[in-house]
Parts: structure tokens; sequence; C-alpha cells
């Protein structure tokens, strides 16, 4: 099963695809994860997108359709994968079909995650992950069982990201309102679109998002 995990910065896209990974036999694919392995790189890649990425803007819709279509490729995508961050703008959208069409897969269905604005900017500044495994966390809402370390490795190093500031929040969730939030009028007119309360607690998402996909 191919899935789209849609929804704000912070709606909770990641902790979502998280779970489902864990319990389906399905692959993350966090354009959002990549293109800040490539900063750290320093690739090409990395190069244009850091400043864009550090402002809350949207890396053009070249990359990140590159970097999807080579990475739909690779032999873990074969059972399936969770879209989380991607596509991101209506081009983005239509060159999924396209390639997806092209390497003769499908979209098995689209899941928006709904949450209230005002909760966004708590989620995003609270949020934090391992620094050796990626696993979230949030300073309130989901704390390691044993404070200061990872419960799924141990590890006791966590990172925040340059970008959940406050300040950035502002014109990502602007980005998402201009170029991303259409996307789920497109969707819908084709049928795939089903929403999940994201306010919910992280498991009842989770059981939601499971009676979606059925
Ligand atoms: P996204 O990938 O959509 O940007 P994340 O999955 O990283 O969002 O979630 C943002 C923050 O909110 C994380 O710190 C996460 O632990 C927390 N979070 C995720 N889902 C919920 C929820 N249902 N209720 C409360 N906090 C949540
Ligand atoms: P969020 O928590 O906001 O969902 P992501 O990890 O998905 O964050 O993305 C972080 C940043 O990476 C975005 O603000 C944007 O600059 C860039 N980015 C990620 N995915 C895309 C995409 N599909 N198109 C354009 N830019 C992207
Ligand atoms: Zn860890």
């Amino acid at each position: 099963m191919n899935i789209i995990l849609l929804g704000p910065p912070g709606a909770g896209k990641g902790t979502q695809a998280e779970l489902i990974e864990k319990n389906r036999k399905m692959v993350q694919l966090s354009t959002g994860a990549m293109l800040r392995a490539a900063v750290k790189a320093g690739s090409e890649i990395g190069k244009k997108a850091d400043a864009i990425m550090k402002s809350g803007g949207l890396v053009s819709d070249d990359i990140v359709i590159g970097i999807i279509d080579e990475r739909i490729d690779e032999p873990d995508c074969k059972d399936g994968f969770i879209l989380d961050g991607f596509p991101r703008t209506l081009p983005q959208a239509a060159a999924l079909d396209e390639l997806l069409k092209k390497k003769g897969k499908s979209l098995d269905a689209v899941v928006e995650i709904k949450v209230d604005d005002g909760a966004l900017v708590d989620r995003i500044s609270g949020r934090y992950s391992c620094a050796k495994c990626g696993a979230g966390y949030h300073d309130t809402n989901l704390k390691p069982k044993q404070a200061g370390v990872c419960d799924k490795c141990g590890s006791t190093e966590f990172t925040r990201r340059a970008d959940d500031n406050a300040e950035t929040v502002k014109n990502r969730l602007m980005s998402y309102y201009r170029e991303t939030a259409p996307l789920l009028g497109y969707y819908y007119a084709k049928g795939q679109l089903k929403s999940v309360d994201g306010m919910a607690h992280i498991d009842e998402v989770t059981r939601q998002i499971d009676q979606a996909l059925g």
C-alpha cells in the first residue's frame, strides 16, 4: 500500500509515519529528513536547500521530485511507502501521479491529519528527536519513558531542528496555506482524501488512520 500523509507542519505526520512503519510493512519517505541529510552532508542539493529551509520556504519542485523519483525505486519501497511531507505543491502532486504511472505503481489513500492552527506552534517548539535513530519526541506530549534516554535505541543524545522556532513557523504555516492546502481539494476531487482528527491523542490518531486505510 502506498499513501500520503497531509497536514500542516507539526500536525503529526512524522509521528504517525513512524508508527505505521512499525505496524505495517511500509517505509517512511520524509523529504524534510532527506533534505536535512543533504544539508548535513554538504551536497549540491543541500547547499541549495539550506537557506530556504531555515527561512521556512519551500525547496524547488524539481529538487524534491527528483529525490522522490529516485527513492521510490529502492527495493525497500516495494511493499509500500508513506509519503511524509511530499507532495507539498500542485506541480509536485501532478509529477507524483506521472512518476507513479511510469513506474506502474498507484496511490491507495491520502490521509489528512487535521489540527487546529493554535496547537501547531506548541507542537513544533516542543519537538525534538533522538540524534542516533531519529525517533520523535515532545517536551510535554511525548516524553521518553526514562527521562533523557531514547525508548527505541537507548541513546542519550537528542537534537532540535534549526527551523523549529516561532519565527520560522509563521513562514512555514504561510507556505502550507499558500502552496499545500490546495492539495486537499485536489485529492478530494480524485476521491482519495480521508481525514482524521489530529487533535486526538497520538494512539487515537493511529487508530483512525488504521480505520481509514482499512
Ligand atoms: P509533522 O511531521 O507533521 O511536522 P510531528 O510528527 O513531528 O509533525 O509532530 C510534531 C510534534 O507534536 C512532535 O513533537 C510530536 O511528538 C507531537 N505530536 C504528534 N502528534 C501529536 C498528538 N496527536 N498530540 C500531541 N502531540 C503530538
Ligand atoms: P514539517 O515539520 O514542517 O512537516 P518537514 O521536515 O516536512 O517539516 O520539512 C522541513 C522543510 O524542508 C520545509 O519547511 C521545506 O523547506 C523543506 N521541504 C520538505 N519537503 C518539501 C517538499 N516536498 N517541497 C518543498 N520543500 C520541502
Ligand atoms: Zn534513538
